[in-house]
């Protein structure tokens, strides 16, 4: 789950990291007063929508002329107006994919003077089985870049989770970023705090670009991304409460409703299966006979048909799906009760792809006589490796 930046920077801030003071609005009128509550003489306007890039994003209704999701400001009349030029307008960035995102909630902040902007992030380095700092000094709004052209400008530093961050690896941070003076000092303060907030809210990702260093020789956190396990969330009600549903895939939001893991991806056959391995394998056959999947909703271990006809609806709204492949072994999920589920399912929401089914384990001749007798037009398959060839055929046309 992801959240906002100015929520970011609030929880970071409870945590006694270095943020500018800022107040997130959601209509032009309030602007004003944000912006009088603030020390100026610079403020920054930002777009608050969950995706990077705003700097270098467009506004599809404003032309190419005009400037980014994240705005300079010299004056509080300043920041009013790129407020009411912003505001309910949609900004596509990089991450945005070419639809953008409309942008219903601003962040003014006060504005910072930059001497130099470093990255810095904190992710599960899955390589090493630790939390790591990933950090380079050129921060800024090109890390993708640095990433492909001077990779070795990246560094990684592994944390032990035994001992935290050491006085060594804020020496190795520092050395990194190249911080010195009251910047090294405000390093080790910052660094042992990111490093807390991550492990303690069970993020799974915390991006700081840029962190900067000021005119005046400090650090703070000038931008924030923050993203969490969805699966550790239930020991989070603090982190729930942040969750901004207008800003999630609604057939996402449903699946969680029913406790679903959906994943949308870009191809055109649907897939509904259980369990993670099932799933996988059903997506590597899918593209060994050359097509690729839109989805999978892995509806789990021990699904009622509830569940599964919810699955089945939550598939077929994706415009993309050409056609749904049901990839079921039935351990302690009885192949009837998914028969059930997909044919209650296909008769409330009609069927207007082809549909092949592969049902295997408990109560399988039952599930097929129920398929069978449904009256329905779906395909059997016997094993993997037919219903793949199967869905694939049907699409072909
Ligand atoms: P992003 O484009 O979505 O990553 O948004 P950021 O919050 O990283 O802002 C983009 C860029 O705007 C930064 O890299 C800075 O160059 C600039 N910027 C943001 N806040 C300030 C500020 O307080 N002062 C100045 N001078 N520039 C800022
Ligand atoms: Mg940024």
């Amino acid at each position: 789950m992801n959240i906002h930046e100015y929520q970011a920077k609030q929880l970071l801030k409870g945590y006694g990291a270095p943020v500018a003071e800022g107040v997130a609005i959601l209509s032009a009128d309030e602007a004003e007063a944000a912006a009088k509550s603030l020390p100026g003489p610079l403020y920054v306007v930002k777009s608050q929508i969950h995706a990077g890039g705003r700097g270098k994003g467009k506004f599809k209704e404003l032309g190419p002329d005009a400037k980014g999701g994240v705005r300079l400001a010299f004056s509080i009349n300043e920041a009013k107006a790129h407020a009411k030029e912003m505001l309910g307008n949609t900004l596509v960035t990089a991450q945005t994919g070419a639809a953008g995102k409309q942008v219903n909630r601003l962040y003014i902040e006060d504005g910072a003077d930059i001497s130099r902007e470093l990255y810095l992030s904190l992710l599960v380095d899955r390589t090493v089985g630790r939390v790591a700092f990933v950090v380079s000094t050129e921060g800024g709004m090109d890390i993708e870049a640095v990433a492909e052209k001077t990779p070795e400008k990246i560094i990684t530093v592994a944390i032990d989770p035994e001992t935290g961050v050491t006085e060594a690896d804020v020496a190795k941070l520092n050395s990194a970023l190249e911080l010195t003076g009251e910047a090294a000092e405000d390093g080790k303060k910052l660094f042992p705090i990111l490093y807390q907030a991550f492990v303690e809210k069970d993020m799974a990702l915390l991006e700081v670009n840029p962190l900067i260093v000021m005119e005046n020789g400090r650090l703070r956190v000038l931008d924030a991304k923050m993203s969490f396990d969805g699966n550790a969330l239930f020991r989070h009600d603090d982190v729930r409460a942040l969750r901004d549903e207008s800003e999630e895939d609604a057939k996402e939001i449903e699946a969680s409703k029913w406790d679903l893991a959906y994943v949308a991806l870009d191809g055109n056959i649907g897939c509904m299966v259980n369990g993670a391995g099932l799933a996988m394998a059903t997506m590597d056959i899918i593209k060994l006979y050359g097509k690729e999947p839109a989805n999978f909703c892995d509806v789990g271990g021990g699904a009622g048909k509830e569940k599964v006809a919810a699955a089945f609806k939550i598939i077929t709204a994706d415009p993309k799906v050409e056609g749904i492949l049901v990839n079921i072994f039935g351990g302690i999920m009885k192949c009837d009760v998914i028969a059930e589920g997909v044919v209650a399912a296909v008769q409330e929401v009609g069927l207007k792809v082809p549909l092949v089914v592969r049902l295997e384990g408990t109560n399988v001749e039952l599930g097929k006589k129920i398929l069978n007798e449904s009256g329905l037009a779906i395909t059997a398959a016997d094993d993997l490796d037919d219903a793949a060839k199967k869905i694939v055929a049907a699409i072909a046309g």
